[in-house]
């Protein structure tokens, strides 16, 4: 991809259509753990620093965008990353392994403090999961991007957020980012009543957790918050909606289909995205394959 002739966005979108602003060049930052949070008993903030945020870091508002982390192998303990080289090749460092990295939303950004806050659920498997659940100040973690910020459109008088407990930190972003003048409906489908967490914002708000160890699961359907969503009220306007909606892929493909067939919502309205998908290690989710219509 070459990002000079890509197009730039500055400021608030309001085109009514998500758009990409992309960074002049993908940068890679080395940062380490300055302390972790647990939100709930498996939802843990990393609160990362380094001389690398020392220029800042491209947090965008309503661009709950993410960044790809690169771990320490658990068992060599060698962390394997690629950085750019100056004739713009990327060769991995750090040793003979293959990388391991996973992508996490930004959750927050401290100017102040150069502190960037990044939420991990601790689902018990994978690299990353583990790593977090062993986070401790000091903890070396490579960081790469954004290489775009996905800037939502801020012009529509209501949004949809749903998705699982991995889309948690851009719906957290959603609500306190959102137009103040806007009102926000979001949907969060998480384990049970231990993990909600206080989510705020300007705009007015209409949160439901949906509870998936004692929710109901439709006929016919994938999930609980699929389920919850075609109980949910549509606005009598549909053009009056943008929908933002992640979390495990199977899960997502007949939301996005409710959506944009029995919702009636246009393509630009709608932005889904397969965060995981059940049974694979480091899912990528370019290959998420949901947006088939
Ligand atoms: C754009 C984007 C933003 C994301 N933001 C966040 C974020 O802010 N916070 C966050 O926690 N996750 C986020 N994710 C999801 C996260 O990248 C994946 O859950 C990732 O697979 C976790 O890596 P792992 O090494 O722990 O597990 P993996 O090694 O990838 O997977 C091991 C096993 O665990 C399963 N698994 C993976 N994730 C989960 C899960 N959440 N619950 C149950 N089983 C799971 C897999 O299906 C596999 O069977 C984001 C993903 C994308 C694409």
């Amino acid at each position: 991809m070459n990002r000079d002739k890509l197009p730039r966005f500055t400021g608030p979108n309001r085109t009514g259509e998500l758009q990409f602003n992309y960074m002049d060049r993908l940068v890679r930052r080395d940062l380490r753990v300055a302390r972790t949070e647990d939100i709930t008993p498996r939802y843990r903030r990393v609160v990362l620093v380094g001389d690398d945020l020392a220029d800042g870091f491209p947090l965008a508002n309503f661009a709950p965008d993410h960044v790809r982390c690169f771990f320490p192998n658990p068992e060599t303990g060698e962390l394997v990353a690629p950085r750019e080289q100056p004739d713009g090749s990327w060769p991995n460092e750090g040793g003979t392994g293959d990388p391991i990295h996973r992508d996490y939303t930004v959750r927050g950004w401290d100017p102040a403090t150069r502190e960037l806050s990044l939420d991990f659920v601790l689902h018990g498997h994978g690299f990353a999961s583990r790593w977090a659940s062993r986070a401790t100040a000091g903890d070396p973690l490579v960081v790469n991007g954004p290489s775009s910020n996905w800037l939502l459109p801020e012009d529509y008088p209501r949004y949809l957020a749903l998705g699982d407990e991995t889309a948690l930190p851009a719906i957290a972003r959603i609500i306190a980012e959102a137009p103040a003048e806007a009102h926000v409906t979001a949907l969060i489908e998480i384990p049970d009543a231990t993990e909600e967490q206080k989510l705020t914002g300007a705009a007015d708000l209409d949160l439901h957790w949906i509870h998936r160890d004692s929710a109901p699961v439709g006929d016919g359907h994938l999930s609980a918050l699929e389920t919850a969503l075609r109980a949910w009220e549509p606005p009598a306007d549909p053009a009056t909606l943008f929908v933002f909606a992640a979390g495990e892929t199977e899960s997502m493909k007949p939301i996005r289909r409710f959506l944009r067939r029995e919702a009636g919502l246009t393509k630009d309205q709608v932005v889904v995205d397969g965060y995981w998908r059940r049974g694979v290690d480091g899912f990528d989710h370019h290959d998420a394959d949901i947006d088939d219509n």
